[in-house]
């Protein structure tokens, strides 16, 4: 069976909704793909295959209870910061208030905070079922879908601070989107980063330390993934900081391209 993709949009009216995507059309769900949603028999026209039309604003493709990510999980971007590669997948958080929609803008923190924020481009997956203690073979079967990511980091913090929750966890610096893919394998996909139009990330799941479905069942082996959660599975080489005025696009292989912009912390008081 060919891929289905699903995007989640704002429609003029003020709706909120999931849409599949086909056709030139987005056929509108009434819940969450992975919760079961069923057409409405509602569509809409003139929409491309990432989600995008005239009249509407395509929001992060899932609304997940956690964000659960993996550290240095490509050898090659772990040694350009001079880490070892991991001998068990290294876990994180990123709380949902870090989410950001399609096209948005990261907002960079005021210079007293943090001087350097970082992208990293990176595979997502979304789980489709509550998974508690799986085996690789449940894992697998447990992910709904894949969609892009970004892993903003604040790179100063990171080092700086014994947790990275600071680093990491910052409103805006996890976009996610434009779509969520399934049926889609996911063991050689291309992951890449482009800032301003250069090319600054350029890499393959097919060199993920840790697969999609090792990650998954590691995860479930300490809390219960939730439908609609996401696990961010880490960056290939070439991270690198952002600063105000850039345009960020982030792109994987069959998924399509998630763009942001990126701002300085406006003024306050
Ligand atoms: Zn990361």
């Amino acid at each position: 069976m060919s891929p289905r993709r699903f995007a989640r949009l704002a429609l003029e009216d003020g709706r909120r909704v999931f849409a599949e995507l086909a056709e030139g059309e987005a056929r509108l769900l009434s819940s969450a793909p992975w919760e079961g949603g069923a057409l409405t028999g509602e569509r809409l026209g003139g929409v491309d295959d990432e989600g995008r039309s005239a009249g509407t604003r395509r929001l992060t493709p899932a609304t997940p209870t956690k964000i659960v990510c993996v550290g240095r999980n490509y050898r090659a971007h772990a040694s350009e910061l001079g880490n070892d590669v991991p001998v068990e997948p290294l876990l994180f958080f990123k709380p949902p208030s870090s989410l950001l929609d399609p096209d948005g803008t990261i907002e960079l923190p005021p210079s007293s905070i943090s001087g350097r924020v970082d992208h990293e481009a990176e595979l997502a997956v979304i789980i489709g079922r509550r998974t508690r203690r799986a085996t690789d073979a449940e894992a697998a079967a447990a992910v709904f879908g894949l969609t892009a990511a970004g892993d903003i980091t604040a790179r100063d913090l990171q080092k700086k601070d014994g947790q990275w929750t600071r680093a990491k966890g910052m409103d805006t610096f996890c976009p996610v989107g434009p779509v969520v893919v399934s049926g889609l394998p996911w063991d050689a996909l291309g992951v890449r980063c482009r800032v301003n139009g250069a090319l600054r990330q350029d890499g393959s799941t097919r060199d993920l330390v840790f697969s999609v479905p090792a990650l998954v069942a590691y995860v479930s082996q300490v809390m219960t993934l939730e439908p609609g959660d996401l696990i961010l599975t880490g960056t290939p080489a070439g991270v690198g900081p952002l600063v105000d005025g850039d345009e960020l696009v982030i792109e994987i292989d069959g998924i399509g391209a998630l763009t942001a912009r990126v701002a300085a912390a406006a003024a306050e008081g």
